[in-house]
């Protein structure tokens, strides 16, 4: 993964404000126009390496003998369930950066800090919430 370099070159003075975060609690700062291009094409990126791993997964499945035992149909199955939530995890991050909701905790409202949504992108809860 690339290191931030956008990041540590993002000034503060670039953001816009946000009237709420006083009251929910957090000193956030909404996502500037550029930021919000960046993460869209980490999300797509994303998106593009998940359905290339379901293309791979695929084709291995379809190349599986018939005699595979149990445990390993249910490895690959289980694989196969991680790709979807992802896929469908991204595809929920790149809804919410189009109307707007992208970058707000949904258990606590708090803006998640850039570097945050860079390294996860998809991700829906801040760290504090995810890790309670
Ligand atoms: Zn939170």
């Amino acid at each position: 993964m690339n290191k931030p370099a956008e990041a540590t070159r993002y000034r503060r003075e670039d953001a816009v404000p946000v009237g709420e975060a006083a009251h929910v609690g957090g000193g956030g700062l909404a996502l500037s126009a550029a930021q919000k291009v960046k993460l869209r094409r980490l999300l797509e990126a994303r998106w593009r390496e998940q359905v290339a791993d379901l293309t791979e997964m695929s084709i291995a499945v379809h190349d599986l003998p018939d005699e595979i035992g149990r445990d390993r149909q249910r490895r690959v199955l289980l694989e196969l369930a991680g790709v979807h939530q992802r896929l469908r995890g991204l595809k929920d991050g790149l809804a919410r950066l189009a109307d707007d909701r992208f970058g707000r905790c949904e258990a606590c409202g708090r803006l998640m800090p850039y570097e945050h949504l860079e390294a996860e992108p998809a991700a829906r809860h801040c760290t504090r919430c995810r890790d309670a």
